[in-house]
């Protein structure tokens, strides 16, 4: 039978490397599906969206500058969509459209077991307050941090995540310049590295080993994880937590888990 049909839609895509994982986790498990690059009009989300379904397509990863509309188009929401306010993943069933977000997911999966550094009980500075940070607020705070920081450099907005999320938990707000404490897991949600920049912490804010991970990934480490490097952090990019987010989003389609691992191997030989 003909395969089921997934993709990325964004725009830009070509970047992107889901298919590639996409394509090592349907190997792996035996899925007879194909996942591609869909390229939507910026103010053509929802007709892309639709016309691919009509085709019969099965789901879509949701990326910039998107998950807002997905998860405004979705007619059904998982809790932790609905708790990051935005959707990475849709997954269409007989006229409904499920909406879900596994990017918290796939970070506290990096962070805790592919990484090793446990977030229970630990002091976590969250760096930036956009779409990425308020997705992982929650799992964050599910995880019993001893502390959740948020900075940003519009304080406003980071205040703004801080109340959204006080029923979940406690989460602190701090100007980049007001820091000086040190913290076990610093965490870059900024955009700041896809244009060679960084979030002005302090270097007071990494603890002897503390764990730095930027979500932005690439061939180069950006200049926020050089920095941490130079003040004793172990660094790590964005790449884990896509494909664990990957696996997951992989895991509400099709039933399978896929092990992330032969993934890493391939795709990225070099990893740290
Ligand atoms: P948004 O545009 O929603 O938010 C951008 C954030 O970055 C804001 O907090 C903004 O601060 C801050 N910022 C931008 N430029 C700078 C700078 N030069 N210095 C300091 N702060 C800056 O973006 P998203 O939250 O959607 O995405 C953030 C990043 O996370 C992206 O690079 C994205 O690719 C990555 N990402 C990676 C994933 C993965 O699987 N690895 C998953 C999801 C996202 P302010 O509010 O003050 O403007």
């Amino acid at each position: 039978s003909a395969p089921d049909r997934y993709a990325v839609i964004g725009n830009p895509v070509a970047h992107s490397k889901s298919p590639d994982i996409h394509a090592l986790f349907a190997m792996q498990t035996h899925q007879n599906m194909r996942y591609q690059h869909l390229l939507a009009p910026l103010d053509g989300f929802e007709a892309t969206v639709m016309q691919f379904v009509a085709e019969g397509g099965k789901g879509l990863n949701v990326t910039v500058p998107f998950k807002l509309e997905a998860f405004k188009l979705a007619t059904s929401l998982t809790p932790r969509a609905q708790a990051a306010g935005a959707v990475n993943t849709l997954k269409f069933e007989e006229g409904i459209i499920i909406g879900d977000n596994t990017d918290g997911k796939g970070l506290m999966v990096d962070i805790v077991e592919n990484a090793g550094y446990p977030v229970a009980g630990a002091r976590v500075l969250l760096l930036g307050a956009g779409g990425a940070a308020r997705g992982v607020i929650q799992p964050l705070l599910a995880l019993r941090p001893a502390r959740l920081m948020i900075a940003n450099r519009s304080v406003d907005n980071a205040r703004e995540l801080a109340d959204f999320f006080s029923s979940a938990g406690k989460v602190d707000v701090s100007a980049y310049a007001a820091l000086q404490e040190p913290f076990d897991i610093i965490i870059n949600a900024t955009s700041a590295g896809l244009s060679n920049e960084m979030p002005p912490v302090p270097a007071a804010v990494f603890r002897p080993s503390a764990l730095a991970l930027d979500m932005v990934y690439g061939d180069r480490p950006t200049p926020f994880l050089d920095f941490a490097a130079t003040h004793g952090a172990v660094v790590r990019d964005g790449f884990g937590m896509l494909v664990e987010q990957a696996a997951e989003s992989f895991f509400l389609w099709r039933g399978v888990r896929p092990a992330t691992e032969p993934v890493f191997s391939a795709l990225r030989p070099q990893a740290a």
